[in-house]
């Protein structure tokens, strides 16, 4: 991972969007989300905890957003959290990626990223 990641001076989507994912990614159905940090949303889903009102803020977010964040649940994240890229990684705009920074205050990543970075989201 390196230090260069735009997402370790943002977070902002971790504080902006609903986080919901299947309820089978919960550990107590064999996934990997620990269920003490989610929060069911309907029948089939869940969402992580602080996400499902607005202000977000997934319980698993630490740090600043706009400064410097991680994610402490990072390895037990959900496919919601594992498929959502920063913008311009592999050359793909993520439009969503600009509306979360914009909502926090920040200017949309530019192309190109550096071509060594390999960004994921709040590693
Ligand atoms: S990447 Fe981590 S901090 Fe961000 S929403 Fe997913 S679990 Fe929460
Ligand atoms: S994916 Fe975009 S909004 Fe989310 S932390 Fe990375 S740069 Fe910020």
């Amino acid at each position: 991972m390196s230090i260069d990641n735009p997402c370790l001076t943002c977070g902002a989507c971790c504080a902006y969007f609903r986080v919901s994912f299947f309820w089978g990614e919960c550990a107590s159905s064999g996934g990997a989300v620990p269920d003490s940090a989610t929060v069911q949303v309907s029948p089939f889903h869940v969402a992580m905890l602080g996400t499902e009102a607005k202000p977000a803020r997934c319980v698993g977010l630490m740090g600043d957003v706009g400064c410097g964040v991680r994610c402490t649940l990072y390895e037990q994240r959900s496919s919601t959290c594992r498929e959502f890229e920063a913008s311009w990684v592999d050359g793909q705009h993520n439009a969503h990626c600009d509306t979360a920074r914009a909502a926090h205050g920040l200017p949309p990543l530019m192309p190109p990223l550096e071509p060594q970075l390999s960004p994921d989201r709040v590693a």
